[in-house]
This record gives structure tokens, sequence and C-alpha cells, in this order.
């Protein structure tokens, strides 16, 4: 089985929409595909409607967290979208991203690039808007080669002239709110250093006790020692090891499966859920 945990679509800063992601997972020999977009839920439904025989969707969202002032990325699944107390809070990360981009936007005007709301609103669609959007203006409007080019201390890197921070939530509470919805919590990307400071190991074995899940390792941003250090942590604090591409369609380089997880984690992830199944593919529209 063929598996990846970990996509976004146009309901975040993924460049193909819920159904063609679907689609192209099915084409690129997936089993199943974890829908996981930043801070909501919102490309759950037009991706369940699309789903091709055969493909089976985890629904999913990748929650913007930071602890003592490092972001970081809490990949949850399986959970009920519609438990209250984490729907809020999903919310409110989400819609804090707007002032925040505006803000950056201020900035970079200030930087004197002649970039508007009007340009990464129209980018962003009605996807949770976050710095790739502002990227893909940049390049636009010439400022940078490409969006990767956009994430340096001059521009929009953590702490960059043009960075803002935006709302996250404290991944200890996210871990309260996300198995309170009957999911699971996985800890995406824990070591990719090349995005901007990360948490220490003390940290994720605290997390670890706090009732995470897992641990993505298999992920384009660690490297092969990086990997083997994390399985060797995930060993020792019990944690699953997750794989997945971080597909974001053509915002980013990866292809989707360039990392798998293994079958017998995904069996596990899917027996912990209470909130939510995996939903096969019935060959709709
Ligand atoms: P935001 O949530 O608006 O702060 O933007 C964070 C997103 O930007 C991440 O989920 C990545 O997709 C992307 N990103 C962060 N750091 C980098 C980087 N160094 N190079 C390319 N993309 C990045
Ligand atoms: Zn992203
Ligand atoms: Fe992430
Ligand atoms: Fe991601």
């Amino acid at each position: 089985m063929r598996i990846d945990l970990h996509t976004h679509s146009t309901a975040s800063d993924g460049t193909d929409t819920p159904a063609e992601l679907v689609r192209k997972a099915a084409a690129a020999g997936l089993d199943a595909v974890a829908l996981t977009d930043h801070d909501t839920t919102r490309g759950h439904a037009e991706a369940l409607s699309a789903l091709p025989a055969g493909l089976t969707l985890v629904t999913g969202a990748e929650l913007s967290c930071r602890l003592d002032g490092i972001s970081m990325h809490m990949l949850a699944y399986l959970f009920d979208p519609a438990e209250p107390a984490f729907l809020a809070e999903r919310e409110l990360v989400r819609d804090d991203r707007v002032p925040r981009a505006q803000g950056m936007i201020a900035r970079l005007n200030e930087l004197g690039v002649p970039i508007t709301w009007e340009q990464v609103a129209r980018i962003a669609g009605d996807g949770s808007v976050g710095r790739p959007h502002i990227a893909s203006a940049l390049v636009e409007l010439g400022v940078v080669p490409t969006v990767n080019d956009a994430f340096t201390p001059q521009w929009l890197a953590d702490g960059g002239r043009a960075h803002m921070p935006k709302h996250e939530t404290d991944p200890f509470e996210a871990l309260r709110l996300v198995r309170n919805a009957g999911g699971v919590a996985v800890f995406a990307h824990p070591a990719a250093s090349k995005r901007g400071r990360t948490v220490p190991e003390s940290a994720i074995a605290e997390l670890a006790v706090a009732g995470l899940d897992g641990i993505e390792v298999d992920h384009m941003d660690h490297d092969p020692d990086t990997r083997a250090r994390l399985r060797g942590l995930a060993k020792e604090l019990g944690l699953l090891t997750t794989g997945s591409s971080d597909y974001h369609g053509s915002r980013k380089t990866c292809v989707l499966g360039e990392f798998l997880t293994d079958p017998e984690v995904y069996g596990e992830i899917t027996r912990r859920a209470t909130g939510a199944f995996p939903v096969p593919g019935a060959g709709g529209a």
C-alpha cells in the first residue's frame, strides 16, 4: 500500500483544488492520501465528492503551533470536524492569517515592493492565506525568481524583514483539542531546520507524555542522518513514525507519494482515531 499522509490543496497554500489533488493522488498510484490543509478542513467536502475508486481519503489538518517562540506544525488526523472547541481554534488561527498577511504586505510596501492585498487575495482565493501566497506574488512582481527564494531573511523567512508572526496554538493545548475531537496528532517535520528554529528533543519527549501519537520522519526537509536520529527518538519515546510528500502542487518541488507511511503505522492511526473514519472512494464525479 502506498500511503501519503500530508498534502495541501487550494483550501490553504497548495495549487491543486481538492478535486484535482485526489485525482492526481490516484494517478500517482496512491492507495490512501491525507488532505491536511493549514488550519482548515474546508477542502474535505470537495475531495470526498471527487474521490476516485481505489483511493482512500484520510481527513486531516495541519495546525500552526508555537512553543517557546518556535513555530511548529501539528498534523491532526481523523478528528470530528464539528467538535466545537477544536473548530473554534482552527477558525481563530485561520482568520488571524488575514490581518497578518496585510501586515506583511505593508512591510513590503515600506521596503518599496508594490505588492497589494488585492493581488495576494486573488492568488490565495478562498484558501487559508499564508506566506507562500505572498511569495507567489513576489515571483509575479519579479522580486524573486522562485517561491523558495522569498523565504530568506531579506523577505519572508522567520524573523525576516517582511515577516510577521500569526496567532499559533500552544502545542499542548493542540494535543488536548485534537484528542478531545477524537483525532490522532503527529508532529510535522519536527527537524526541518531550514525553515527556522526547531524544538529540542526534550520538548518532543514532553509532548509524547502529553499524548502526541507520532512524529513525521520521512519528509523532504529531513536529511538521512536526521531521519535516523528521529527514528531512534521515536522508538525511545514510543511514538509512531510517518512519511509524506507535504505536497503543495506547483508551489513546491515535491511530488505526491515522494515519501510514504508504513501500512502498519497507518493501521494504528486509523485504530486510534475515533472522530472520523478514512473514506474509500466509490468512484464519483
Ligand atoms: P505561514 O503558515 O504563512 O507562516 O507559511 C508557512 C508555510 O510556508 C509552510 O507551511 C511552508 O509551506 C512554507 N515555507 C516555510 N518555510 C519555507 C522555506 N524555507 N522554503 C519554502 N517554503 C517554506
Ligand atoms: Zn503549506
Ligand atoms: Fe508544515
Ligand atoms: Fe504542510
